[in-house]
């Protein structure tokens, strides 16, 4: 059937996880699901295709996606991880959560100025990481050529945060 209806079948939704009053989306069927993985992927490679020459994957789940998207394309993928992962030097980008705040890391020189990247994670919720890793891209040098989400959660106005940037996600909740 549909990508987005079957990316819904996959999406268990845990009440007060990971704190009271917030319904977490739990993504972990479609990654269970090979066939929804590879389809999943093929949309995002679709929606830019021929339009990006690197992927950056977001930690945690967004490398899984971002690996398939950058096979498929025949692209570099690059790994935007959390602080403290990477050897050498690192371009950081700091982002504000809800409480406290966290920061995003790539190696130095993994993306090349003039590179056309396309950002890949799992969901959308306020913007706030996308918006950090599209920040992380531009100060390397290089251009943001889309953000691919499989979920994007409307709801909480991510889109209004990202106006600068194209933004496809494979399936919308409200
Ligand atoms: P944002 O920065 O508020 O857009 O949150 C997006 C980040 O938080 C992504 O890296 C997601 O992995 C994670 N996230 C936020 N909400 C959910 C959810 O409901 N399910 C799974 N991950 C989520």
């Amino acid at each position: 059937g549909d990508l987005a209806d079957r990316i819904a079948a996959c999406t268990r939704v845990v009440p007060d996880f990971p704190t009271a009053g917030v319904s977490f989306q739990d993504l972990g069927p479609v990654y269970a699901d090979a066939t929804l993985v590879r389809d999943t992927a093929a949309a995002m490679h679709r929606a830019f295709q021929g339009r990006f020459d690197s992927v950056l994957a977001l930690e945690a789940r967004g490398f899984p996606l971002g690996a398939v998207v950058a096979q498929r394309a025949g692209t570099p993928l690059v790994l935007a991880r959390k602080p403290g992962k990477l050897p050498g030097t690192v371009d950081s980008v700091q982002y504000g959560l809800e409480y406290g705040s966290d920061r995003l890391e790539t190696q130095s020189g993994a993306l090349t100025p003039g590179a056309h990247v396309l950002v890949v994670d799992d969901v959308l919720a306020t913007g706030g990481t996308l918006e950090a890793a599209a920040r992380l891209v531009e100060r390397s040098g290089a251009r943001v050529s889309g953000l691919a989400t499989v979920l994007e959660l409307t709801a909480l106005g991510g889109r209004e945060k990202l106006a600068a940037h194209e933004v496809f996600a494979a399936r919308h909740v409200t």
